[in-house]
């Protein structure tokens, strides 16, 4: 079992002077086996979130509770949680078999059999028989990272805390490793989390994602649902690459309306906005643009300047200015679109987001 719950944990940091609220009333729950991504800006509390549950922070106030029991006193090597760091932390003076067998002869009395039965399993599991006898000096940082793995498996743990830990790979390794890492959990059905700034890791690795900012949770739901039906403005913004575009609107007549363009609203949205006493932000992503001749004779089309295109290979994105706001626009990646070019572009009514432009929260 592996059932992970954090409740309502606070952690500050500092003195009677200056405090800084590093996790902010974070209240969580895990499935057993479930794979759950942390994610959200530099400093917004990720890695000491999972450090509280580590046992390395000790939380301000709350509990980390695993399977019905508190372990917020327990010592690190007490909760049966193996962690993952992102620079590795193996011990340079010992081989890659004596920094998986470690842990094990400090926290069990396995017999040396069985600490080399376990050891030889979890180097079958990673590919890494061949480096067992090699000190991390002799790795690259990939076999590292694999054999940092292999430490964790070992433990044969309850949950798996990770902390960026495909982040200093070069980006070819790192998608190999995060499909490797992907199945891994699957067969090994152990609870996982795993922090990362990845957007890609954080849309395709986990069960569900959490998203954090200054501390505080933003929302926790499938990656599709954190995508599709983000709760706030900064959900919105920060979930999906590349970003949201946003404009301030008002609404007048059944429309959004800028200087530069206005967008026909349903009858449900118009009701669904109805009586709320608020300015808007209307947001769109990047690839819900239509643009050429998909936005011609579209209701609300209208024409923008190109200033920069961004050839990808796959994607072609265009840059513009709508409404004194930069945008950016998904187009073919065979368009022959240059900077300076015209470019005709329609938002679809049912693509678009709406924000309370103080608070930041959805209103549709
Ligand atoms: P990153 O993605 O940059 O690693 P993060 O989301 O993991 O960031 P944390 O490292 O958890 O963020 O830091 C959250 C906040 O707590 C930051 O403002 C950080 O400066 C502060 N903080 C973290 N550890 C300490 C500490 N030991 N003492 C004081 N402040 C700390």
């Amino acid at each position: 079992m592996g059932q992970l719950s954090l409740e309502n944990i606070t952690k500050e940091f500092g003195d009677d002077n200056e405090t800084i609220v590093a996790v902010d009333d974070l209240d969580i729950d895990i499935a057993d086996g479930e794979f759950l991504i942390l994610v959200g800006p530099s400093g917004c509390g990720k890695s000491t979130t999972l450090r509280c549950i580590a046992g390395l922070e000790q939380p301000t106030s709350g509990d980390i509770v695993l399977d019905g029991t508190p372990v917020t006193e327990r010592k690190p090597k007490d909760r049966n949680m193996a962690m993952v760091f992102q620079n590795y932390a193996l011990y340079p003076h010992m081989t890659a078999r004596e920094n998986m067998a470690f842990g094990l002869r400090m926290t069990t009395d396995l017999s040396n059999d069985e600490i080399d039965d376990r050891v030889m399993e979890a180097a079958t599991l990673m590919g890494i028989e061949d480096l067992l006898e090699k000190k991390p000096g002799e790795m690259s940082g990939g076999q590292q990272q694999r054999v940092a793995l292999g430490r964790a498996i070992v433990r044969d743990p309850e949950v798996f805390l990770m902390d960026e830990p495909l982040s200093n790979l070069d980006a070819k390794l790192r998608t190999t490793m995060r499909t490797e890492l992907q199945d891994l959990q699957q067969d090994l059905d152990v609870t996982t989390i795993y922090v990362t700034h990845d957007q890609t890791e954080a849309m395709t690795m986990g069960d569900r994602i959490a998203i954090l900012n200054d501390g505080e949770l933003q929302q926790i739901g499938t990656p599709e649902e954190c995508y599709s039906e983000p709760e706030n403005k900064f959900v919105a913004g920060f979930i999906g690459s590349p970003s949201m575009n946003f404009f301030d609107v008002s609404l007048s007549d059944g429309r959004f309306v800028t200087d530069d363009f206005s967008v026909s609203l349903s009858e449900s949205v118009r009701n669904e906005l109805a009586g709320i006493d608020s300015e808007f932000v209307m947001g769109i992503r990047p690839e819900e643009i239509l643009s050429g001749e998909d936005a011609v004779g579209h209701e609300g089309a209208f024409e923008v300047d190109v200033n920069v295109v961004e050839p990808l290979g796959d994607i072609t994105y265009i840059y513009t200015e709508i409404n004194g706001t930069e945008a950016t626009i998904s187009v073919d990646r065979n368009t022959d679109l240059e900077a300076g070019d015209r470019l005709t572009v329609a938002f679809p009514e049912s693509e678009i987001h709406v924000f309370d432009r103080t608070a930041g929260d959805a209103l549709i």
